[in-house]
């Protein structure tokens, strides 16, 4: 082999070996997953609604199978199934806006909603602790002028939109002034905090610009019936672009994007994302749809799974975790050593919890937790043996 190619392999394996192995689950991601043959309470799964393992959920995606196999077409040439419409119907309806658009996955989503509007002139405001998926769609958009703003500080956000005014008045080549884009999480996965929504679209009004906000962990989690965090807010057609997930609270795989009509008919014809790879699995499909209409006719798994959080949260705090800012089921138990929370998550394992240690650089350095998420999918003797064991391995390693 020539060396310079040898040596671009043997760097590969030096850097695989300091990486971890993942756990190969045997199950479904239910309340419990199996590994290596063990069974193990679920206690970090963003399965938020318990939807990954629900019966009516299966016998949608069998039928469509049935009915319609598998595989699909790229959605412009004859990809688009009725399915699709249907489902994309359901979730501008369920969310109460003008219309969506579905894609792959959530990532994708975000790709496509940056990508698809901007150019290099034109300026984007991000929160510090967005997901990576908006850093890369910003990296892809091409756009120069990024503003990164402080994690939810929505007074450097505006010293930001300031700063940006005079390349805000500055006309394109095409004589357009430049579009002005705040993008932020919805909810920050590793606290479980909230954007301050209400303040950016206060600040997007007073500056001119358009709000994109990735609601994650928010749809089917946060608002009425789990409408998301807009509806939390009731924000209802002020936030311009909404990406979500059908991957964590709907447990199936994919991402949309709602707004306007206007902006929707435009990502549908333009969207590279959409273009060129290929639509939603239909069967995957009919599942999603199947959770939409759950979700439409009934708040109770949306219930449940605050009820749990809050059960989750007074035990945690009773024994005294300090459990952050947390305003959603991300629960996490601040122990700020990264040895402390290997072993902690560890003898978790041991004791059958699987609860994931989150450690640097995925949060700041001292900053290290243990992230814990109820589902509806846990009863109350799940929760309880989770906490218990929390307790135990609290009290072996002397926090408590
Ligand atoms: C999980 C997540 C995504 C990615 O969604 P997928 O559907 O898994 O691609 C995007 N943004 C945020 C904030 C997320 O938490």
């Amino acid at each position: 082999m020539n060396s310079k190619i040898k040596d671009f392999y043997s760097n590969l394996s030096e850097q695989v070996k300091l990486g971890g192995k993942s756990v190969i689950v045997e199950s479904g991601q239910g309340a419990y997953l199996t590994i290596n043959g063990v069974k193990k309470l679920n206690f970090c799964s963003s399965h938020y609604l318990g939807f990954a393992e629900d019966p009516a959920l299966k016998r949608a995606a069998k039928k469509a199978i049935d009915l319609f196999g598998f595989g699909t077409g790229y959605r412009t040439i004859v990809g688009t199934h009725t399915l699709h419409v249907e489902l994309e119907e359901h979730l501008a309806r369920f969310k109460h806006v003008q219309a969506a658009v579905v894609f792959s996955s959530g990532y994708i989503a975000n790709l496509a909603a940056l990508q698809t509007i901007t150019d290099k002139d034109d300026i984007i405001f991000s929160d510090e602790l967005n997901h990576a998926s908006i850093i890369d769609a910003i990296r892809l958009s091409g756009v120069k002028n990024k503003f990164v703003y402080k994690h939810g500080d929505t007074a450097d956000l505006e010293e930001k939109l300031k700063e940006a005014k005079k390349i805000a008045k500055t006309p394109k080549q095409n004589g357009k002034l430049p579009l002005q884009i705040i993008v932020t999480d919805g909810v920050f996965s590793m606290d479980g905090d909230l954007a301050q929504l209400p303040q950016i679209v206060h600040l997007a009004k007073k500056y001119g610009a358009l709000t994109m906000v990735d609601d994650a962990h928010g749809e089917g989690v946060l608002g009425k019936g789990g409408r998301g965090i807009v509806d939390h807010f009731r924000l209802h057609g002020e936030v311009d672009i909404e990406v979500g997930t059908l991957s964590k609270a709907f447990s199936v795989i994919g991402g949309f994007i709602t707004g306007k009509k206007e902006l929707i008919d435009f990502y549908k014809m333009k969207a590279r994302q959409f273009l060129f790879s290929i639509a939603l699995p239909i069967s995957d499909t009919a599942a999603i749809l199947e959770a939409v209409k759950t979700l439409e006719k009934s708040d109770k798994r949306v219930k449940k799974l605050w009820d749990n959080t809050k059960y989750v949260k007074e035990n945690f705090k009773k024994l005294g975790f300090d459990t952050g800012n947390s305003k959603t089921p991300i629960t996490p138990v601040m122990l700020g050593s990264e040895e402390l929370t290997l072993a902690f998550s560890n003898k978790l394992s041991e004791n059958n919890i699987l609860a994931s240690a989150i450690l640097f650089p995925m949060v700041a350095k001292g900053k290290a937790r243990i992230r814990v998420i109820p589902s509806a999918a846990h009863s109350r003797e799940d929760l309880d043996k989770g906490i218990e064991a929390f307790k135990k391995v609290a009290k072996s390693l002397k926090i408590i």
